[in-house]
Formats: C-alpha cells, structure tokens, sequence
C-alpha cells in the first residue's frame, strides 16, 4: 500500500503518528511563511501544513503543486489551532516532512469542488473528473448501498441471480429495439433485451422458484429526462405465487432499501387501485407526500348559467389549505402554467375561503356566497384555504388537475425530497385500444394474466378486462411494476390473438414461451424495478443521468468516448451492411 491511512479517518486521538498520505490536491493556500493544502481523496479531506522554519525545500515544493496533483505525503498528525468544524479530520493537520509527486495535472476543464462552475456537457465529457466531486461521488456510493441492500434482501430469501442473454431476437412488442448485426448469419441481427422477461418465465418453467438478476436493459426511445438507452433493473420472478405475495416480498424490500442506504423509515405502502388512483390524484403514479386529493364539483357546480361548467363532463377541485394568501400575480403564474400546450387547459377557476369564513372566488357574478359555501363543504375548506377547479371531459380534466395538483404541490414546498411516500396501484386494464393501429395493446406486456373474475369478459368486452398487474410509485413516480404471468398456453394463445397477432406471427415470435407451457408451466409472477430511477429518489436527484457512472447525454450520446460512432469501411462489409 503507498498509503497508511486515507484522508478522511485521521481524528485528534492519532495525534502524533507518522502517516503516509496520498491523494489530489484540492487546494493550495499561501500566507508568509507557510503554506497549507487540502489533500482529497475518496474518504475526504486532510489539511497538508508547510513550514518555513520546518524545511524550506519543502516548502517551496509544496509552492510548485497546483490543483489536482498526484501526491504522496509523510508526515506527522498535529492538532491544528484553527479547527475546521465542516470536515471529519478538521481537528488535525499533518505537518509534512516528505512530499512525492506521484503525477501532475492540467489544469482542469472546471472546478472540483461540491458547486462547480462547470456545465452539464463539459462534466460529461471529463465525467472521470466530475467523478471527483462529492456529489457525484456520494451519488454512486449510495447507488452501491442500494444494490447491496437489494442483493442481500433477496440472496436471503431464496432468490438466485442467474444471467440472461444480451444478444435475443427482436420482436415489435413494446419500445423500439437496439440490433446488432450478426457477422455469421448473413443478414440477420440480433436485438438487444429491453428487459429478460420472457427469459425470466422460462427459468420459472424450469424450475428454479425464485430468480433475480441486477440487469442491463436496452430500449431505443426518444429523449425525456428520466431515460437512458441502457438503463438497470432489479428484475424478479416467483413461482407459485399471487399477487399479493409479490407486493409483500418487494414492500419489505423496498422498505429495507430506503432503512439501508438513506436510513429511511419508508412505513406502510398503502395499495390503491388503478381507478380510485386516477379519481383521487388523476394520475396512476400519485405523489403521496400529500393530500390535495380531487373533490367531484360535478353535481353541486352546475345550473348557475355558468356556461363553461354547465357543459363540462365533469368539474372537479383540490382544496389548498393555506392557499388564501396566494396573490393574484401568483395565481396567474399558476393559471398560465396550466395552460401551455404540455396541458392545454382552458382556464382555471377558484375560489378563496376568507379568514372571515365568507368566500371570493373568480366566478362570483354566477355563484353567490350560498353556492360557494356548497363547494368549501365538498372540499372540506377552511377559512385561509383556497379550491382550484378545473372542468371538462373526464379523462382529461383528470390528467389537467393531476398537472396542477403536482405544481401547486411544488409551490407550496409540499414536494420535499428528502421525504419519500410510496404505494401500490393495482387492477390496471388489461388492454389499451390505440387509434394510430386501430388495435389493443397490452398495457404491461402480452405475457401479464387477466384478472381471474373477468376473464368472461375476454370475447364481450375485452376493455373492460383488468390485468393482474401492480406498480409501485414513489413521490409521484414510477419505480417498478410487474404482474401475474399467464402460464397456459390457450390463454397466452387468446391474448396474442387479442393484440392482433396472426397465429403464425404469435408462434415466430413467442412459440419458444408456448412450447415451454406445454411442459408443465408453473403459476408464476414477478416484478421489476428500474434501478437508476430508485437511486435517483434516494439520493434526491431530477435525472438519472446524476446516479449512473457514465451516462448518455440527451442525444443518447456518450459524449466522453465520442459513441456512437462511425465504422470503418471494412466493418462494414463483413457485417453486409
Ligand atoms: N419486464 C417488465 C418490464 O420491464 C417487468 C415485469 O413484468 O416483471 O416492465
């Protein structure tokens, strides 16, 4: 070892010891006489004392060093008379007596320091240097805390991680694949996974009851902040289970998780389903953190001659409590918020409750104080709140006020990221008819099984079907989801058959899932977790880009090692491209 110690464990008990430090140099101050430098590491910071009246030589060395210097130490651990109370070793200093300089440095591209001044594109392509930052440091740290915690909960009950292959075959199910052409079979390419799952049934059909696998997924989408071309699952799979067991086990999990690695006390993780999650926050990912759940205006708000009500489908508020004392200017901002084409509603409507009980709204002239009163009671409002409405057909209205319930939230520093709310949805629709096709698409995937109750449904109104699939959601967002699978070939048959697949286009593509289920298919059911998304909302992050070592820019590019790139001419052609 070229060190005896790191620069982040030396306290004033070892006071007096030789040490042999190395690390980075942070920075340099000069005064007179002396000089002092901030030596990093991975662990932290130790102060670096020269001295004139100690070695002048010594000094003047220290004096060439400039920032990010590769550097060896040895030296003696002295208390310091400045204590510096932000850093673990502020109590010491090492008064050196031997500096080596291990490698120089350019000088560079941005400061490493925890607020930087440089930009997002420039840190990714120096990211090994942005690595050197704390935040980015401490961001990969946790993300290692979380996959050891995820690996240690189910390495103890019984799951083994067994590996799935990286080169399959494309099918046009889902996202758009990632291809690789096969230089062996001429004209042909293999598709990167955009998730093992049909691996994963099969490795329950063969038996092995309990699979996990921390698993590199590809999936060729456009750009949105929260997306990598290759981004991490934890995915799972159980045999002989329902669903509630799957929500047990990955709830104790996910609680383990946020105790392990943030010491979080995630609590109960309460299970709505799809349709009470969409009539109560609008949204099948509601941000639990807080209430601002929707109150059905519908009934009491119409026959005012209140046009843009009365021939809404639906009329529908959340009640900010506290909100009174938002301004007009404030309001406004809100309103306009809304109104941008991402959400593309028409107006908002509102309503004061006065400290003195009487009410304000933007719609007086059609509803007096009585009307207003009828409102404040459907919203449970008091006085110093305020009831934003929105109105329109149902879906939409729902979606809008979802939008706005997650902004006012933002406004009212209800969305805090360091409190973490999670839960369930569960009895999502089976299916989703797509107008562009003009056919069902299956809303998980073609492998997830029906709700048992309404598989009567399947010939008569195949809509209605609700699938047995669960996400879980934590502060608004999706972190996971998976379902019952189906494991009889008749009903995977159906279901294929339901997506519009041709009986020979079901058995290109999937006949390798059926001929297993002809062999004694087990029930079977599983889950997977998007892994940078988790570590995201541990480490309190918007982008996953923070929470992965080497990430893709917003072009899906790695602007580091310049990918992707051109290949050369002779590639090309024996790839047949
Ligand atoms: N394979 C699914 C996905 O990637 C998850 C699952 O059903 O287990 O979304």
């Amino acid at each position: 070892m070229l060190r005896s110690h790191t620069c982040g464990e030396l306290r004033l008990t070892d006071s007096g010891k030789t040490v042999t430090l190395c690390g980075w140099v942070q920075r340099r101050r000069d005064f007179g006489s002396m000089s002092f430098i901030d030596l990093r590491d991975r662990y932290g910071i130790t102060q670096l004392s020269f001295n004139e009246d100690y070695k002048v030589e010594l000094l003047e060395s220290a004096r060439s060093l400039a920032r990010e210097f590769v550097i060896k130490i040895v030296g003696t651990v002295t208390e310091r008379s400045n204590k510096n109370e932000n850093l673990n070793t502020g109590d010491i200093e090492i008064v050196v007596d031997q500096l080596e300089i291990l490698n120089a440095s350019l000088t560079p591209p941005f400061t490493i320091e925890d607020d930087t001044d440089g930009g997002e594109e420039i840190r990714l392509k120096y990211r090994y240097l942005d690595i050197r930052r704390n935040p980015v440091k401490e961001k990969l740290t946790i993300r290692h805390a979380a996959n050891k915690s995820i690996r240690h909960f189910l390495d103890g009950h019984d799951f083994i991680e067994v590996e799935t292959p990286y080169l399959i075959k494309s099918t046009p199910e889902g996202a758009r694949d990632f291809v690789v052409p096969s230089r062996l079979n001429e004209n042909q390419f293999y598709a990167l996974p955009q998730s093992p799952q049909t691996f994963k049934q099969l490795l329950m059909v063969s038996g092995l009851d309990r699979y996990y696998q921390v698993v590199k997924c590809f999936r060729d989408e456009d750009f949105r902040s929260d997306r990598q071309p290759e981004f991490t699952q934890i995915d799972c799979e159980m045999t002989f289970v329902e669903r509630d067991d799957v929500l047990q086990i990955f709830e104790n999990m996910i609680r383990g998780l946020f105790k392990e690695s943030v010491n979080y006390d995630l609590g109960e993780i309460p299970v709505l389903t799809y349709a009470q999650a969409l009539e109560t926050y609008g949204s099948d990912k509601p941000d639990m953190r807080f209430g601002m759940t929707f109150n059905y205006l519908t009934q009491v708000a119409k026959g005012h001659d209140f046009g843009i009500f009365d021939n809404a489908e639906c009329i529908i508020a959340i009640n900010v409590t506290g909100g009174a004392s938002m301004t007009r200017k404030e309001i406004d901002a809100i309103t306009d918020y809304i109104k941008r084409p991402q959400i593309g509603a028409k107006g908002l409507i509102y309503c004061r409750v006065n400290e003195d009980g009487s009410y304000k709204s933007s719609v007086d002239k059609f509803f007096d104080q009585t009307a207003l009163a009828r409102w404040a009671e459907h919203c449970d409002s008091q006085p110093g709140d305020i009831m934003l409405v929105l109105s329109g057909d149902l879906q939409t209205t729902q979606k809008q006020l979802n939008e706005l319930r997650l902004h006012v939230g933002d406004f009212m520093g209800l969305r805090d990221a360091s409190q973490f709310k999670a839960c369930w949805v569960v009895d999502f629709p089976l299916l989703e008819w797509d107008e562009e096709t003009n056919r069902f698409h299956a809303m998980h995937h073609p492998f997830t099984s029906p709700i048992a109750d309404d598989l009567s449904l399947i010939d008569i109104a195949p809509e209605k079907i609700r699938a047995n699939a669960y996400d879980m959601a934590i502060n608004g967002m999706e972190v996971g989801g998976g379902s019952i699978r189906i494991h009889d070939k008749k009903l995977q048959q159906r279901m294929f058959d339901l997506l519009g697949f041709t009986p020979e286009e079901a058995k290109s593509q999937f006949g390798f899932l059926m001929n297993a289920f002809e062999y004694g298919a087990p029930p079977h059911g599983g889950i997977a977790f998007g892994f940078d998304r988790l570590c995201a909302i541990l480490t309190g992050t918007d982008s996953i880009r923070d929470v992965i070592a080497f990430p893709k820019n917003n072009m899906g590019r790695d602007v580091m090692i310049d990918a992707p790139s051109p290949i050369s001419n002779d590639q090309r052609k024996e790839l047949n491209l």
